[in-house]
Order: C-alpha cells, then structure tokens, then sequence
C-alpha cells in the first residue's frame, strides 16, 4: 500500500456515515472463513486493521450490535443506522483499541489489497489466489507476518486501551 494515499475515506451506502482513515492501516486481511462468507453473502472478508484513533467519523454515527464470531467471544459491528451496512467491526481479541474496517465500504477500495490470506481452509473453490501474497489454512503468527513498524503500533493502541 501506498501512504501517500492516506488520509482516505469512506462510508455507508446511504451516505449517512462517512468515515476518514487517518493513515494506512496497519494490516489487511483477506478472511476465507464460513462466518465471514456469510456475514458477506460472499467469498470472503476484506479487513483493514487500524486504530480506532485514525478512524475519524466525519459525519452520521454507528449503531454498534453485538454479533456470535468465530471464537465464541462474539465481535462488534458498527453499522450504518439508516441503511445497515457495516462500516467496521471490533473483535474481542483486539478489543475498541483496534477497528477491522471493511475494506469495500472506502470509496477506493482498491487502496487496500490483502497483505494475507486467513482461513484458506475453507477458501470457495473457484477462488484463485495470487502468488506471493502469504496465504495460510486457519491464523498465523503476527510477528512472523506483519511489518515491524506495525507491530509498534499495534502494541501502543492496546497499551492505550488499558489505560483507559
Ligand atoms: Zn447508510
Ligand atoms: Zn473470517
């Protein structure tokens, strides 16, 4: 990804919320789990992971509802109020510190390629994916993937939300 891209913005298809990410993210996520194939209706989740203090509301609000994940420690999805189309989720592991932004609600999502292939396990067949980006069959271990700089950052934001 490109920081010169940054800031960028996004929002609801109604155009109630819109949103600013203050900078590039710190990671994208392409998940290919079932929970995300049917949250999406689709083949997959595209994720922005970001801290919840680079992602600016610029207009409207987020109703915020609680919704069963994977892990069984449930995820938060901020949703539009009028329209309902999700905006970003927040999962109990990263907590409110870390905001997974649907990479398709940006006006230019082509901005945010997938920097790993999650759960490929239970890739849709006919998904064919890129050579020479990571991809793995269930999670994988963050410091063997993400940038260092991202790592840095990603420690602050929990940091923060602890003290808080
Ligand atoms: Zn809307
Ligand atoms: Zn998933």
């Amino acid at each position: 990804m490109d920081p010169s891209s940054f800031p960028t913005d996004g929002g609801c298809t109604c155009r109630r919320v819109r949103y600013r990410l203050l900078t590039q993210p710190m990671f994208v996520h392409c998940c290919h789990c079932r929970w995300c194939q049917r949250e999406t209706g689709t083949a997959f989740a595209l994720n922005a992971l970001i801290e919840a203090d680079r992602v600016l509301l610029l207009e409207g609000n987020v109703e915020v509802i609680n919704t069963p994940s994977n892990s069984g420690k449930g995820q938060k999805i901020s949703r539009c109020p009028q329209c309902r189309v999700a905006v970003w989720s927040n999962y109990a592991g990263a907590g409110d510190a870390i905001h997974f932004v649907r990479v398709g609600s940006l006006d230019n999502p082509d901005l945010l390629p997938p920097d790993i292939h999650i759960y490929t396990a239970s890739r849709q067949p006919w998904v064919i994916l890129p050579a020479g980006t990571p991809a793995v069959a269930e999670y994988y271990q963050r410091s063997k993937y993400w940038p260092a700089e991202s790592l840095v950052r990603r420690e602050a934001a929990l940091a923060s939300e602890v003290r808080t």
